[in-house]
């Protein structure tokens, strides 16, 4: 049936088609892996569950409690050993998604007016600094 058949062309998920490419390649490209963020994994539609690994600094943000339950995506290689490794944070790879908006996990220091991408203290003065999602990375 030619018209069914355009609708289901047109229906399919471009995520679905990203988690499959890993299969396909030895040496998986860089990819994304979306779903809800629980404590240093994804959680994907069906409860599977999908280790994150990389830099301690994007495993921070990975086990934030004020990031935890977020629409969550990472960007980076999907291991031989189904664990996702988590590309370098100087690539800001990390984002949440809100009101249908791609926002980078950004940290913000309110009195040095410093942002970061790692949660903890502001480098400058010390204090603790503030979870701010944001739609651009400067
Ligand atoms: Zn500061």
């Amino acid at each position: 049936m030619y018209f069914g058949r355009r609708v289901y062309n047109k229906g399919v998920d471009r995520r679905s088609l990203l988690l499959f490419l890993p299969a396909l390649h030895a040496e998986a490209p860089k990819t994304a892996l979306r779903g809800k963020l629980v404590p240093g994994a994804i959680e994907q539609d069906g409860g599977k569950r999908v280790t994150l690994a990389g830099e301690d600094d994007a495993l921070a943000v990975c086990n934030d409690p004020r990031v935890i339950g977020s629409d969550f995506e990472a960007e980076g290689k999907m291991r031989a050993d189904g664990v996702f490794e988590v590309a370098p944070m100087w690539q800001a790879p990390l984002f949440v998604y809100k009101g249908g908006k791609r926002l980078f996990v950004t940290y913000w220091c309110d009195v040095c007016a410093i942002r970061t991408y790692t949660p903890g203290i502001c480098w400058c003065c010390r204090e603790d600094t503030a979870y701010e999602p944001r739609d651009r990375k400067d």
